[in-house]
């Protein structure tokens, strides 16, 4: 018996055969990473996935049977994978996963084109939490949609293939940043100059704004809109970089959107691949970064609605069968980063390479505004990660008082389901570009597994 509890690095107890597995797992996540780089893309991306494995379109209403595999497109922005099962659902419930698919980013305002000292400029309003200064002089893609008055969508997307132009916000030389360098960062960087530099030739026979002229006229040749048609758009602007391995030993991926794309991709391959008779119901939720409002955010009744469907279909009654379910919300959490070791407490904190973290509870001063998840369902779950091997840890998001943060676990309780968050520490979250351990994500997907199992 082991009397004093020890965190495991995954790296240093997995087997050759893991070790190469752990690698392999990465290659998939990295592509999933790549072509979705928008919350819509994301569900696209994963509609593909589980349609390749049989899984067809369901819509509110439809019957719902044993042994179905379907998926319900939420607005494009949001997905509910389910997994009907055989085992009783008034006794056992649904086993819920969820993560989100939206990510810190700027999006356009609804008037972002202007023009000044021959330049053209998008304005943009950010959108999740972000330190605003990370943006400026890096490769930026710019991804959405237009959608016309017509019920048309004109998809955009520029920065991502090879050979396309990327663009770009601008930021000071230090030679004459004596007076930016004594602000604060907060002062320093205003949301009002994240302005992103999309042209500078001015249109022949143009007296007046010649510049945006000739940006308009390209998009106008390319997409058939003009500029009052950008009123309808939601068009983002995300980091072009791909993912990548990043260090000698490839432990781990650099890329944009692990949060919280690094707990969406092995949801969804859990889902997939796990044999069980449970039914499982895996969301990819919208707006997580702001609040999880709107209709596609998981505040909104639409999670209530799809399982009274389930119950209904299955002739149990909801209530009992969500007093029965359980859930994991899966959303990132901050990894501990030795070069800003004071943010953390280290007997609580989540170490790279050491697993999955589960964080009881989230919220700041005082556990405030957090799903606190019961002790129960923390020692059952501990039994279910035992018995599948899975190497996982807890933490909390720093040291106490420093500052904190939500997740979606809070809804989910709220309607009477055991809930507690499980994701995987990053490092340099909400920057354009951050990090994740390979083994980390793979260690995930076993949880996840195990947890629908
Ligand atoms: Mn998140
Ligand atoms: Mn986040």
């Amino acid at each position: 018996m082991e009397l004093s509890y020890k965190k495991q690095n995954i790296y240093a107890v997995a087997s050759e055969k893991e070790l190469a597995e752990i690698q392999a797992y990465s290659e998939g996540y990295k592509s999933f990473l790549n072509s979705s780089k928008t919350e819509r893309e994301a569900v696209e991306c994963g509609i593909a996935l589980v349609k390749a494995h049989g899984f067809k379109e369901y819509q509110l209403g439809d019957k719902i049977k044993p042994g179905d595999k379907l998926y319900y497109n939420n607005r494009g922005k949001g997905l509910f994978i389910l997994k009907a099962g055989k085992a009783d659902l008034a006794k056992n419930g649904v086993r819920i996963l969820v993560a989100h698919v939206d990510c810190p980013r700027l999006d356009l305002k609804q008037v972002p084109l202007y023009e000044k000292a021959d330049m053209a400029f998008l304005k943009t309003h950010y959108y999740g939490g972000i330190k605003k200064y990370q943006w400026l002089t890096i490769p930026l893609a710019l991804h959405g949609v237009v959608s016309l008055k017509d019920g048309r969508n004109v998809n955009i997307c520029v920065g991502e293939e090879e050979g396309d132009p990327y663009f770009y916000i601008t930021d000071l030389l230090p030679h004459l940043a004596q007076e930016q360098a004594t602000k604060t960062i907060a002062e320093g960087f205003p949301a009002e100059n994240l302005n992103i530099l999309v042209g500078g030739i001015p249109a022949k026979d143009a007296d007046k704004d010649a510049v945006k002229l000739g940006v308009l006229k390209i998009l106008n040749e390319k997409y058939g809109i003009v500029e009052e048609d950008l009123l309808s758009a939601e068009i983002e602007a995300v980091p072009a970089a791909k993912a990548n391995d990043i260090g000698f030993d490839r432990a781990f991926v650099g890329g944009y959107g692990h949060d919280d794309r690094v707990c969406t991709y092995p949801e969804i391959t859990a889902t997939i691949e796990t044999e069980t008779d449970q039914t499982v119901l895996t969301i990819l939720a919208d707006k997580e970064e702001i609040g999880s409002e709107g209709n596609t955010g998981m505040q909104s009744v639409l999670i209530r609605d799809i399982l009274d469907e389930i119950a209904k279909n299955y002739g149990v009654n909801s209530a009992v069968m969500r007093a029965n379910s359980k859930c994991l919300s899966a959303d990132v959490t901050a990894g501990f980063d030795p070069d800003f070791a004071s943010a953390f407490e280290e007997k609580n904190a989540s170490f790279m390479n050491h697993g999955v973290s589960m964080n009881k509870f989230t919220g700041s001063r005082g556990k405030s505004g957090s799903n606190d998840a019961s002790a129960e369902y923390v020692g059952y779950l501990r039994g279910v990660f035992q018995r599948d091997g899975v190497i996982w840890q807890t933490s909390e998001l720093g040291r106490v008082d420093l500052g904190g943060g939500g997740t979606v676990a809070k809804f989910i309780a709220s309607i009477n389901i055991d809930t507690v968050d499980v994701g995987v520490p990053v490092l340099s979250m909400h920057a354009p570009y951050e990090l994740i351990s390979k083994a980390d994500i793979w260690s995930a997907h076993k949880a996840f597994s195990a947890f629908i199992k």
